[in-house]
């Protein structure tokens, strides 16, 4: 059955109760977000059956329609999965980070980014790996670490690069989630210029490998030995190199004063495709990319698009659903309709971090080590920046803003102003995500308290062009 629009039955007693009409994607949603937090409420019980399909659908007044459409969303998030037959049921799953890295990879992708903002993030956010590696490696990690690093000049497909994994598994060694999932999304958008770089001369590319390889061998020491400093600036010195690297590969782009690159072919978000409905969605999403259509881009109608991606008119429509989940594309009708490309939203990859970060018990503190390490680099940044014209004269109107007397308490927007200033999308998602998920837990953020003031002072540190006053600034006001 392929309705679009339901009536669902006449709702019984019940607080749950989602509502008798609405379309089924909505309704879907809304019940896959109640399960999600009913999952989160329970701690996340492994292997355990939630309810039976009748006992879901009655406690949320949805038809049977509505309940696998949302059964399929909680898949998708590696949440949980309908289990058929007798005892069957919504069985909770153990999740990985790969639906989150997934979502945040299709938003970044789909915005569009450049070499010099994935190399910056990295720049900011990776040497503190190297800092809470050190200090909360265990036996075990060392094993595995000293795995990933000895495997690395193993033969491997031509061209093919193995060393990502090893920062993916210094992440680990953190323990913080929050960093695991950022290095992965950095990881991932990375790889993609390492395949873009190509052909490189091979003994280029060995040379490359063998230097990466050495460099990862002092990280390593340094890491096991438990010496944060040195494991920090073998990182930033390591970094450096990559970014030289890339720069001579794709034309100076590394250094800052290139052409910026746009993130071209070959997409990898959504690429671990596990039903045939993300499959599709992956290409389709894929020539999206690739064809860089903007918004409001009729990518074909229903029909074109079943023969063009050779599939089935159910498949297509479950694929179009997670298009929508992700705010890449939505079903449009009338003349003119079809699939339409829709402007990028977050809100996919800010719900997917949430779960995935719910799951794995991450700690605020998780979120500021984060934010400090990039709201840091950004001042410094602008600082650095603050005499281009289009910097100099948004700073001034934001230090318009905050010289009048402020209203009702702090001025919330002064962080989120000085990010989009800065002009990274791949920053600007990850500090979105960090704020709203701190909010979620109730925590300032270091926003409190005389927050008007201290913003004026940052504010007056970059324009004064102090760099390391502003990053001090910066600091104490967020560790407040
Ligand atoms: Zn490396
Ligand atoms: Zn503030």
């Amino acid at each position: 059955m392929e309705a679009t629009e339901v009536r669902d039955e006449p709702p019984a007693s019940g607080s749950d109760r989602l509502g008798t009409t609405g379309s089924v994607d909505k309704l879907a949603s809304r019940v896959a977000q109640r399960i999600e937090a009913e999952v989160i409420a329970q701690g996340w019980p492994v292997g355990e059956v939630l309810d039976s399909e009748p006992v879901l659908r009655e406690r949320y007044g949805v038809s049977r329609t509505v309940l696998r459409e949302a059964a399929r969303l909680l898949e998708h998030h590696q949440v949980a999965r309908m289990r058929r037959g007798p005892g069957g049921g919504l069985v909770v799953c153990a999740p990985d980070a790969e639906p989150t890295v997934a979502a945040m990879v299709v938003y970044i992708e789909h915005v569009g980014t450049d070499l010099r903002d994935v190399l910056h993030a990295r720049r900011l956010i990776e040497p503190i790996l190297g800092k809470l590696a050190a200090e909360r490696i265990d036996e075990e990690g060392i094993g595995r670490l000293r795995g990933t690093h000895a495997a690395e000049l193993a033969p491997t497909q031509a061209g093919e690069w193995a060393g990502g994994l090893f920062h993916s598994v210094l992440s680990e060694m953190t323990r913080n989630p929050v960093l695991q999932v950022f290095i992965e999304v950095l990881e991932q958008l990375a790889y993609r210029y390492v395949a873009l770089a190509r052909p490189m001369p091979a003994d280029e590319v060995r040379r490359f490998t063998k230097a990466t390889h050495h460099r990862h061998a002092g990280i390593l020491d340094a890491t096991v030995a438990g010496d944060a400093p040195r494991a920090q600036v073998e990182l930033i010195k390591h970094l450096d190199e990559v970014s030289e690297w890339f720069g001579d590969a794709i034309g100076g782009a590394g250094n800052g004063e290139g052409p910026a690159v746009r993130l071209a072919p070959e997409p990898v978000g959504l690429a671990a495709g596990r039903t045939l409905a993300e499959v599709v969605a992956m290409r389709i999403y894929g020539d999206v990319v690739r064809e860089s259509m903007a918004a409001g881009t009729v990518i074909g109608s229903e029909s074109e698009l079943m023969e063009r991606y050779e599939t089935s008119r159910a498949v297509l429509r479950a694929a179009v659903r997670l298009l929508e989940h992700h705010s890449v594309a939505t079903s449009r009708r009338g003349p003119g309709g079809g699939l339409v490309v829709t402007r990028q939203q977050p809100r996919a990859a800010i719900d997917a971090t949430a779960l995935y970060l719910a799951y794995r018990r991450a700690a605020t503190g998780d979120l500021l080590v984060v934010r400090e390490a990039i709201e840091v680099g950004l001042v410094a940044q602008l600082a650095a920046r603050r005499e281009e014209p289009d910097v100099a004269r948004s700073l001034a109107t934001m230090g318009d803003r905050l010289g009048r007397p402020q209203g009702d308490g702090p001025d919330r927007d002064f962080h989120a102003d000085l990010t989009e200033l800065a002009g990274n999308p791949v920053l600007t998602l990850f500090l979105r995500i960090i704020t709203e998920l701190s909010s979620r837990t109730g925590a300032s953020g270091g926003c409190g308290h005389q927050a008007g003031a201290r913003h004026l002072e940052i504010l007056g540190a970059i324009l004064d062009g102090d760099v390391s006053l502003a990053q001090y600034r910066m600091r104490r006001h967020l560790s407040l």
